[in-house]
């Protein structure tokens, strides 16, 4: 695989949750590309195993390790096989979560008209809502509570979270992952401070709209090849016209791990995004 970045990881742990899915399979192949040793978690035992045995066709060491990052007792099992496997973490990219239909509102604007017709604020419950905003981010706040004791040796140690535009500013329709982004954001900002005597440099991408098959719904009719009006409006307000695409994070990935890189930046959101959060739309 060839990096955007001339970047070393030899001899670094690093540990990716949902290491399965389109973005962090990719991070996951940047990192050991650049010579970590990769422990990948996901939920989804099948899909970590296929990127494994890529890496490791490639040269690469890596690990696929079953684990629901809203559950402590599987958080914990991840994390005891990571040390049997390989001793320590020094890289945690906290990647897992996603929006979910059970808390997306139909309609953009509230008419009365839509009650009982469409799904409406009003239909929304606490467990879609719940369910939503803790894969985005309590179980980040779980993952990041047990890696994170393996990197409290004082140096070189660093944390990566995936924050979205929702970071800056609410998507219409999808309120409980907007603010669990936006959360995502202001945690990793407590985190970096209460980290910085530590060692722990703790940042966050915040990736545009890229095509991937989470978006996919978002983006195209049930042929899947008929832009959605919502595709046209995203165009639209991304500077760039255009959406982005996987491999595009890995540049901004692979900087805010690298200690020679960044190693004085702590608390930063990066956008990556093609100018979205740039642009007020006049
Ligand atoms: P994806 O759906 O391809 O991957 C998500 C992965 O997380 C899947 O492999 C899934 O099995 C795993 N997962 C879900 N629930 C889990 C759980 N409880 N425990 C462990 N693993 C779990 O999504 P993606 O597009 O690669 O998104 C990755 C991250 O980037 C997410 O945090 C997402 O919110 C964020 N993001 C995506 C975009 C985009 O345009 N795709 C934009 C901004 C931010």
């Amino acid at each position: 695989m060839k990096l955007p970045l001339n970047v070393d990881f030899t001899g670094r742990v690093a540990v990716v949750t949902g290491a399965g899915g389109v973005l962090c399979s990719c991070m996951s192949k940047a990192l050991a590309a650049a010579g970590a040793k990769v422990a990948l978690l996901d939920i989804n035992q099948e899909a970590v195993q296929a990127v494994v045995e890529e890496i490791l066709a490639d040269g690469g060491d890596a690990i696929a390790v079953k684990c629901d990052i809203l559950n402590e007792e599987e958080i914990q099992k991840a994390h005891e096989t990571v040390l049997e496997k390989y001793g320590r973490t020094n890289i945690l990219i906290n990647g897992a979560g996603g929006n979910n239909p059970r808390c997306t509102t139909t309609s953009e604007v509230f008419e009365k008209s839509q009650l009982g017709n469409e799904k409406t604020f009003f239909d929304l419950d606490q467990d879609g809502f719940r369910f939503v905003f803790d894969i985005n981010f309590t179980g980040e706040f779980m993952v990041t509570k047990e890696f994170a004791k393996d990197m409290l040796d004082g140096g070189n140690n660093s944390i990566l979270n995936i924050a979205s535009v929702n970071t800056y500013l609410p998507l219409t329709k999808i309120p409980a992952y907007a603010a669990a982004k936006e959360a995502v954001g202001n945690f990793t900002k407590w985190l970096a401070m209460y980290f910085s005597k530590s060692g722990i440099r703790v940042n966050a991408i915040a990736p545009g709209f890229l095509s991937t098959h989470q978006t996919k719904a978002l983006f195209y009719e049930a042929d899947g090849v008929t832009p959605t009006p919502r595709l046209g409006k995203i165009i639209e307000g991304t500077p760039m016209k255009r959406l982005g695409k996987p491999e595009e994070l890995l540049g901004a990935v692979l900087f805010l791990l690298d200690e020679e890189a960044s190693g004085f930046i702590t608390g930063a959101i990066l956008p990556v995004d093609g100018g979205y959060t740039a642009y007020s739309g006049v």
